[in-house]
């Protein structure tokens, strides 16, 4: 069996780029392979669910089957890609002797998978990630009636889960070994904004700890001690201490990859056969594990796929934090970026703009009100790509 394309992933990098592709392209077959069922849903809503009370099955906005139907494509969902013959172009799935051939080419669309750090023994069992539709859905059930939940982590998935599981009428700490939340995001004063914001709806934060042991108390709830000599009671843990790009089949299929999976600016990896976009890429040394860019490096591979090589251009992306107890705008400049912060506003509505040397805007945070200060901020940023 050989098709003109294959994608492993039906994210939303691996739907938006079907979409965008079958605009320019009605016929070249295309096999989509999903582990997970391939609904198509919207990642992002799986930090706002809570509050709204939605089920797995309410995000999930189209099953694989329609997907397929609509966008004339075969997709084998609950198939997990194991090896790549790059020489030969195939691939082998888990449970099969075939291999699937692809004429034109291969794309990476594999995601992000949670960090996992060490746990006792005690949080076995009730301690979850929440990264996808299937874990949103084992997490609502294991809830059930329970209404104490303790989130590991302050970034960006952290704080938002805290936001909305705290909205929907849950008690909420939050262990942190940062001294403020959304720390990769926001300079410091405005991290403490979001910290105080966040506190007055009865977020309890814990900074600079971490879980030291963890036991079942009789009542069945569990018992955390924390390194800081603090105890929380809860039923349930969340982890979110972080996502890395998802580069182990693409190692071991011989295929270059550092923190991601090595590509080019129009998305090639070391292979010429071998592309890759979304959460798992590294495109010229930079992982961009948000929406906006994912969809612009869509556009790109579309037309590229469709024959016309085509870089990828990503203009700045600010991030909109879903924290509604205090909106957060952010666009973090450069890792080696030069230049110092200058504050404007109070709390909680602040505005922090990193400035070169030169007068240049290379970075920027807004809470509150600020945030409608988004756009005309955006323009003055270079272009990411
Ligand atoms: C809680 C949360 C909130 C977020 N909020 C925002 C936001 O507000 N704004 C924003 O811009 N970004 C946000 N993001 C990030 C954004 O959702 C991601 O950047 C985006 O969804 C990544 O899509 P993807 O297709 O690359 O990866 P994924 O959605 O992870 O898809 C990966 C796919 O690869 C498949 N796969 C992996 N390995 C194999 C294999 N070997 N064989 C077969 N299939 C395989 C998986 O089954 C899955 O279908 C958020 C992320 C999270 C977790």
């Amino acid at each position: 069996m050989t098709f003109d394309i294959i994608i492993i992933g039906s994210g939303l990098a691996g739907y938006t780029l079907v979409k965008d592709f079958r605009r320019l392209n009605k016929t070249a077959s295309i096999l989509m392979l999903s582990t997970d069922d391939a609904s198509y849903y919207s990642k992002p809503m799986l930090s706002t669910g809570f509050a709204k009370h939605k089920s797995a099955a309410d995000l999930a906005m189209q099953p694989a089957t329609q997907m397929a139907e609509t966008l004339d494509i075969t997709i084998y969902a609950s198939t997990q890609v194991v090896s790549i013959d790059k020489a030969a172009k195939t691939i082998m799935i888990e449970g099969s002797q075939q291999s699937i051939g692809y004429n034109q080419s291969l794309v990476f669309a594999t995601g992000a998978e949670p960090a996992r750090i060490p746990l006792p023994d005690a949080l076995s069992g009730r301690c979850f990630t929440i990264n996808d539709l299937a874990d949103y859905g084992q997490f609502r059930e294991h809830l059930g009636e329970h209404k104490n939940v303790t989130i590991i982590g302050s970034g960006l998935v952290g704080t938002e889960y805290a936001n909305d599981m705290c909205e929907s009428g849950l008690n909420i700490n939050v262990i942190s070994l940062e001294d403020a939340p959304l720390q990769l995001l926001l300079p410091k004063p405005l991290s403490v904004n979001v910290q105080e914001q966040l506190a007055n709806k009865g977020i309890n934060f814990h900074f600079n700890t971490s879980i030291k042991d963890a036991a079942l108390a009789e009542d069945g709830q569990l018992q955390l001690e924390l390194t800081n000599g603090t105890s929380i009671n809860c039923d349930l843990v969340l982890s979110a201490t972080g996502l890395r790009p998802r580069i182990k089949l693409a190692q071991e299929s011989g295929i270059t990859v550092e923190r991601g999976i090595v590509v080019n600016e129009t998305l090639k990896s070391s292979d010429d056969n071998i592309y890759s976009l979304g959460d798992c890429a590294q495109i010229n040394g930079l992982i961009l594990m948000y929406v906006a860019p994912l969809a612009a490096c869509s556009k790109a591979l579309a037309k590229t796929l469709n024959g016309e090589l085509t870089a990828v251009a990503i203009p700045a992306s600010p991030v909109i934090v879903k924290t509604p107890a205090c909106p957060v705008v952010s666009n973090p400049p450069p890792a080696n970026a030069v230049g110092q912060w200058q504050f404007e506003g109070e709390a909680p509505d602040l505005k922090a703009c990193f400035v070169a040397q030169d007068g240049s805007l290379l970075g920027f945070g807004l809470t509150g009100k600020k945030v409608m200060e988004r756009m005309k901020l955006a323009k003055r940023l270079p272009a990411i790509l």
